[in-house]
């Protein structure tokens, strides 16, 4: 048995429980066991105690968008990577996309995933199934069979599901789980050959664009079909103005949908792509400072519901290419929060708010059949964040724990840090500057 572990005189932020406030946090067999708030310090005496003055404490990160390329592409990431790599950017729990190779599609990968997760992981990994079989957007997934198994929405991610009428049947089946569908919102006759953002910088590139219609377009009709179907929705990585507006009057409407954003769609824009820089090629596409702004609103607004990462690996060799020839792509664990955090400086988005989108938001989507998440409610299970707010710091990407070090973020300075990570009551990253100390009062 471990000795309790006593995170003292941070700064809890608590979303599920209205907490904001100075206060220590006991955690006892991987258990939140005690919460105090000031000075207090817990009854029992006997723990060893993590010092976190001036830091924020909060529930693990979830991302309910991530590619652990395992199984098939094992070059470019795999689950003890990938789960390295979350843990390093603040994530207890991550949810993997199943275009992998095959795809997770039926029982026997998901279990497949699920086992290397408890064996080689390090967070918790909880799959998505596929929508269709072999990701073709043909015939239904064993849609049944997945839920059994345990995925934790349906997804065609890295493509659409183009077939409005899969897309409806997936909708009405998905209803008897009590489980999300995941579209990736892409009007793909608009977007083939495409390779950034329509418009001027594009012309000025050579390169082709893809216009925001193209993911309007398809957000609207899902949202139809979601009104049709009385289903859950989730729109994956909102990029638009256009999106935005649409989730926003389909919420309105009182049709369930829940909706993503991803940092690099709320950090970065087109230009990133000036230089051809290869790490910035992403679907969807970066897009312009006028639609980060409506996502932004979108976020505070809780029209976008919450930040998920879309951690999306690639070898170098890979993106080390002409532009045209590169994969689409961004690998996010490792800067999420650290990017995230501008918008919390530049005063966009309060903290609170942004806790709230990596941790209570997510859970909620998720449900607790996966046991109780983005919480450091007494009881749940210990999974804690530690951030520094105000540290600044150099994305080194040979110090990622990712394979992919695909980043336009490369060498960039970053304004705050992820300190500690616990899962489970275990610290599976801590920040070299980290000590433990030892009490025995
Ligand atoms: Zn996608």
């Amino acid at each position: 048995m471990t000795k309790p572990l006593l995170i003292q005189g941070g700064h809890i932020i608590d979303p599920s429980q209205g907490i904001d406030e100075t206060g220590s946090l006991l955690i006892t067999e991987g258990k939140v066991s005690w919460l105090g708030k000031g000075e207090e310090t817990p009854p029992q005496p006997g723990y060893d105690v993590l010092p976190a003055k001036g830091r924020i404490v909060c529930p693990g990160f979830i991302d309910l968008h991530c590619h652990l390329r395992q199984p098939g592409f094992e070059e470019k990431e795999t689950i003890a990577t990938g789960s390295r790599a979350a843990a390093r950017g603040g994530f207890t729990t991550i949810c993997c996309m199943p275009n992998t190779s095959p795809p997770l599609d039926n029982q026997a990968t998901v279990e497949f995933v699920k086992s290397k997760a408890t064996t080689e992981g390090v967070v918790r990994v909880l799959p998505i199934g596929c929508i269709s079989k072999d990701r073709k957007g043909e015939g239904l997934a064993p849609m049944g069979e997945l839920a059994s198994a345990g995925v934790i929405a349906f997804s065609d991610d890295g493509e659409p599901a183009v077939d409005s009428r899969l897309m409806r049947q997936a909708l009405e089946y998905s209803r008897a789980f009590g489980l999300p569908i995941i579209d990736h919102c892409e009007d793909i006759t608009l977007t083939e050959g495409g390779q950034m953002n329509e418009g001027i910088i594009a012309t000025k590139l050579g390169l082709r664009g893809m216009p925001a219609a193209a993911e309007e377009i398809m957000v609207a009709r899902d949202l139809a079909l979601a009104q049709l179907t009385g289903a859950q929705l989730h729109i994956a990585h909102v990029t638009t103005e256009g999106s935005v507006e649409l989730i926003r009057r389909a919420k309105e409407k009182g049709i369930q949908v829940t909706a993503e954003v991803t940092p690099h769609h709320l950090t970065l824009t087109e230009e990133s792509i000036l230089g051809y820089d290869t790490n910035a090629k992403v679907n969807p596409p970066l897009r312009t400072r006028r639609d980060i702004q409506a996502l932004i609103q979108g976020l505070r607004e809780n029209v976008i519901d919450i930040i998920a990462t879309d951690h999306a690996p690639h070898t170098e060799t890979e993106k080390l290419c002409e532009f045209a020839l590169a994969p689409f792509g961004i690998s996010g664990f490792e800067t999420a929060l650290g990017s995230l955090m501008s918008l919390v400086h530049d005063g966009q988005l309060t903290l609170n708010t942004l806790v709230a989108k990596l941790t209570y938001e997510p859970a909620k989507i998720i449900g607790d059949k996966h046991g109780k998440m983005g919480t450091l409610a007494i009881g749940a299970p210990a999974d804690v964040t530690i951030f520094d707010p105000d540290m600044d710091w150099v994305v080194d990407t040979r110090a990622f724990a990712s394979k992919g070090r695909n980043t336009p973020l490369a060498g960039s300075m970053l304004k705050g840090k992820v300190m500690a990570t616990i899962f489970h009551g275990e610290m599976v990253y801590k920040d070299g500057s980290i000590k433990l100390e030892a009490k025995g009062k």
